[in-house]
């Protein structure tokens, strides 16, 4: 259990201290639904070769960030799972390098020639191991590559470890479950349309008793301007239930007609944690599917990181053209997008003192920040979270800046690792996040910490406890502007 000082320290380093940690293998039946290996197949070694000779042709990134690499050591205390374990393998040159070694090896005239001058390796099974190890102790979180003075992406190596392992058979239980849950029910957590349905009511009533406004959380309604697409924890999980119940205020308020959908009932998209993308274009297509059978105008994304990232930068050529959507509003859109642009509209009736008994700090997660924008301006994604925080919130204050806009920690749960049997991995992850969070705490008395991602409120509502702190102190930034909402007669 790491233990939280007034200033981050860099650990000494400790070898192989997360060698045991790994997360469980995949089962036959849930790596067999996506079009991989039941288990780990005889020939591994030449299928893992060709499958890296295929994406070293495909994404033109991973060479050259294999061959660019100069090894000046600017990376190596950036990463949250290095700060936080001290094993050397989780420093971010040292994860490329499990990848460099072998590429050196089989892929280059030297390493084939003279392997040992150049650091080459064969792909042996305990190569296979450290991959499938330290390839899952990486949250794909891309905060070492701010610092690279080369700009090498250590998460594009990640995923494309991820995905030869995978082709190998050793495909991650927890991803690969998830994703065929996806393909055959629509979300995440498996939840049926009957549930989904019942769920919707049951906060249609909440709301109505706490409030007294029929607020309503639409589902399949054809001919919606708006389909909303959100992460499947919105639906029950806290804090992020609060999130969405403050985006149906907003669209209550506001007028908009929108609606749910029950085909694409989850906007998370697990296809990019492993790398693959045929699997993030298969999920992704559900909701291009549904816009179109519901006939909406407009597709808004609710709070969550790599989601907003997916659809940001990767579905306008995955799933594209968004001809048939309106041309006046993004597409997609952000509902932080959405919210601001009301905000600046004067289209909300707020009362920020109505949480006058928070002091807020925000968590930049790491796909909005370094994954993707958000509005018409550059560093939007930074921007419009905090301006809609401090149009609903009176108290409001940043952590430090090395910990937060681009520099932002991980929460140490992103990137496919929100699973609890790789929870050492998450606690440990966790401490640069917890420790600019307590600096805060002690100096200027916050007592709540906003964030718009689904992963991000997972992982702090499990390890905030851990390191002391209460779980509520985790909200919703929805959450806090359906607070602020001012409901009368006229609404
Ligand atoms: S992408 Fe994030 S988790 Fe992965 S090595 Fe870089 S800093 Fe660490
Ligand atoms: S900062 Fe970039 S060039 Fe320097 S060691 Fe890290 S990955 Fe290599």
């Amino acid at each position: 259990m790491p233990v939280i000082t007034e200033h981050l320290q860099v650990p000494r380093v400790q070898p192989d201290a997360m060698a045991e940690t790994k997360p469980f293998v995949a089962k036959a039946e849930f790596q067999e639904a996506l079009g991989f290996p039941g288990k780990l197949v005889d020939n591994w070694q030449s299928v893992a070769l060709d499958k890296m000779s295929e994406l070293l042709g495909k994404y033109r990134a991973l060479p050259v960030f294999l061959d660019a690499c100069v090894k000046c050591g600017a990376c190596t205390d950036k990463c949250h799972y290095y700060l936080g374990t001290g094993d050397p393998k989780n420093m971010p040159v040292a994860r490329q390098d499990l990848m460099r070694n072998v590429y050196r090896r089989y892929f280059t005239v030297a390493g084939r020639y003279f392997p040992k001058l150049v650091g080459a390796q064969d792909l042996t099974e305990s190569v296979l191991e450290d991959w499938y190890r330290y390839y899952h102790q990486c949250s794909e979180c891309r905060r070492c590559s701010v610092y690279c003075p080369f700009g090498i992406d250590t998460a594009e190596i990640t995923m494309a470890g991820r995905e030869i392992l995978a082709s190998v058979g050793l495909g991650q239980k927890y991803a690969n479950e998830i994703i065929g849950k996806v393909h055959k029910i629509g979300n995440n957590l498996g939840l049926p349309e009957p549930a989904l349905a019942d769920t919707l009511t049951g906060l249609e009533e909440e709301v109505e008793e706490d409030i007294g406004v029929k607020v309503r959380f639409p589902l399949d309604e054809a001919g919606a301007d708006v389909l909303l697409v959100t992460p499947s924890a919105d639906f029950f999980a806290e804090p992020h239930v609060d999130g969405l119940i403050g985006y149906a205020k907003v669209f209550h308020q506001a007028g908009i007609r929108w609606t749910l959908s029950s085909y694409a009932s989850e906007a998370a998209n697990f296809g990019i944690f492993i790398g693959n993308y045929d699997q993030m274009q298969k999920v992704a297509e559900r909701i291009r599917q549904a816009a179109l059978d519901l006939g909406v105008r407009r597709i808004v994304i609710g709070e969550c990181g790599h989601a907003w990232r997916v659809a940001y930068s990767y579905w306008n050529t995955l799933i594209g053209p968004f001809d048939f959507l309106d041309t006046d509003y993004p597409a997609p859109q952000h509902v932080c997008e959405m919210t601001y642009d009301l905000i600046q509209r004067g289209a909300l009736t707020l009362d920020p003192s109505a949480n006058d008994n928070k002091i807020v700090t925000f968590h930049d997660s790491c796909n909005v920040s370094r994954g993707s924008r958000m509005g018409s301006i550059p560093g939007g994604q930074f921007t419009l979270p905090r301006e809609i925080i401090q149009a609903v919130c009176n108290h409001f204050v940043d952590m430090a800046p090395e910990t937060t806009h681009e520099q932002t920690f991980c929460c140490g749960g992103g990137g496919g690792l929100l699973t609890d049997d790789l929870l050492e991995l998450r606690v440990k992850g966790a401490l640069p996040r917890v420790t600019a969070l307590k600096q805060v705490v002690d100096n200027h008395g916050v007592t709540h910490m906003a964030a718009i991602c689904a992963i991000c409120k997972s992982q702090f509502s499990k390890v905030l406890p851990i390191y002391g702190f209460d779980m509520d102190m985790i909200v919703s930034v929805h959450q806090l502007v359906g607070d602020a909402l001012v409901f009368d007669s006229a609404h």
